[in-house]
């Protein structure tokens, strides 16, 4: 957002209003720097829209649309097996209920702040939006990091975590699920103590649930799922599919272990994957089947792959993106592809790059890919299949029933397709075909802002 003269923008009004809003964003927000990253990567696609619209200028909906409705900061206290006591931070960034009650994940990772929860829950306000279903956007978690902590110690944490956070929550107020380092086990444990404290059990306070207790099928599988789906509605679109492709996903965790399984199940080879200690290279494809006994059942790390299987080579201390490939799935965090990765892939020759983490791209890096003709997917359409299959276990909760894996993976496909192609058209409706960064911000946007509008000033 840099000055340019007049006649060199084609929406310099429009940037003139944006710039300083961004600057009173900084101004205010010091420090959170994730935040600002998410904020701008925004701002900067709006031109067009409020160029076209601007009773949203005059209700001052960008300044309202990234003030948090809420936002919770609480201590929290909890012993270790030794008896050894510590204090975490909690957070719950209750974003907007434009479109819904809060939805989005928990994150227990050391690196989390405030600045990084409001940034995962700035995006999810836009992601939640394209899936087209009823759900406003939140986020939350805690610096606390489960690595190396025993059942009991983690089930300790989530009681003491959903001793505060509950009075916040409600089907119908916030329903949290999982994110990095929060997982099945973890939102068993936070239900309970929802349940014990409250005297109900309100299926619909929290989404990926165990199976047996209220959980949907596929809500486990759908984020990688839905990313996979989503790169092939884009190979579609440019008259090619992911049979024969060869892929490299970063991270090992639940997104990129499922975006693993769908590409292949539709002919790609995934031939690399990753933690923070390194990454594996197996030209032979990933063995699913050994990856998910290591880290899902074992907890373990990706070395151990390599050490079990001959075919593959661990790397330590490196990201997958000098491995070539045809797609790139970034699945492990923020920033975690740079501008130097995106041009080893561009000269790799890669064709599309889909987010399944939330802003795992840095914006140099995009700007590769989009300048390159790559075809690039922002996580906020990319990966929203996980909170849009949240949604249908709501729904499920709601009408006390249980959909089959096969009608629920259609209905996920369903939403993948359309948010697919709402962001391909708003993108060239607004002058920047084939710009999914473009047509996901406007598109969600769009909607957020015409629900804030009707609702008048809240
Ligand atoms: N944490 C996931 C995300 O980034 C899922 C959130 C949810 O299911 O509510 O979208």
């Amino acid at each position: 957002m840099q000055a340019t003269p007049d006649s060199a923008v084609p929406h310099a009004a429009e940037n003139r209003v944006i710039e300083p809003l961004y600057a009173e964003i900084l101004r205010r927000n010091q420090g959170e720097k994730e935040f600002h990253q998410a904020v701008r990567e925004v701002l900067e696609t709006l031109g067009p829209v409020l160029a076209q619209r601007p009773e949203f200028v005059d209700a001052r909906i960008i300044e309202r649309i990234c003030e948090p409705e809420r936002q919770l900061i609480f201590r929290v206290p909890w012993s270790d097996d030794s008896g050894d006591i510590h204090v975490n931070r909690g957070f719950r960034v209750e974003f907007s209920s434009s479109l819904g009650p809060y939805k989005g994940g928990l994150r227990f990772h050391p690196s989390v702040n405030l600045g990084i929860v409001k940034f995962l829950g700035f995006e999810q306000i836009f992601k939640n939006a394209l899936t087209g279903m009823p759900i406003g956007g939140g986020k939350g978690g805690s610096d606390f990091d489960p690595k190396g902590r025993s059942d009991a110690e983690i089930m300790r944490f989530c009681q003491s975590f959903m001793t505060e956070l509950h009075r916040h929550l409600g089907e119908y107020t916030d329903v949290p699920a999982g994110d990095i380092g929060v997982g099945g086990r973890e939102i068993g444990y936070l239900f309970g103590q929802y349940k014990r404290i409250t005297n109900r059990f309100e299926s619909g306070v929290l989404t990926g649930k165990g199976l047996g207790w209220g959980g949907a099928l596929v809500r486990t599988e759908a984020t990688g799922y839905g990313c996979v789906m989503f790169t092939a509605e884009m190979l579609r679109s440019r008259g090619e599919s992911l049979d024969g492709q060869r892929i490299a996903v970063s991270g090992s965790g639940n997104v990129a272990i499922y975006a693993i399984e769908k590409a292949q199940q539709l002919g790609a080879t995934v031939v690399t994957c990753s933690d923070s200690d390194g990454y594996v290279v197996d030209e032979k494809g990933i063995d699913l089947a050994l990856l998910k006994e290591i880290k899902e059942a074992g907890r373990g790390r990706v070395a151990e792959y390599a050490e079990r299987r001959a075919e593959a080579v661990f790397v330590p201390g490196a990201g997958v993106w000098d491995v070539p490939c045809d797609v790139a799935l970034p699945c492990a965090t923020q920033n975690e592809l740079h501008e130097a990765d995106a041009l080893t892939l561009v000269r790799n020759g890669v064709k599309a790059v889909a987010e399944g983490a939330n802003m795992p791209t840095t914006p140099e890096a995009v700007r590769v890919f989009q300048e390159a003709g790559v075809a690039f997917a922002p996580g906020k359409a990319a990966n929203a299949g996980g909170v849009a299959t949240s949604a249908l276990e709501m729904q499920q909760n709601a009408s006390r029933d249980s959909w089959t894996f096969a009608h629920t993976e259609e209905r996920l496909a369903e939403i993948m397709r359309h948010i697919h192609d709402s962001c391909y058209t708003t993108a060239e409706r607004y002058g920047s075909p084939g710009n999914y960064v473009v047509g996901a911000n406007i598109a969600g946007f769009e909607l957020v802002a015409d629900a804030m509008l009707a609702q008048g000033l809240i």
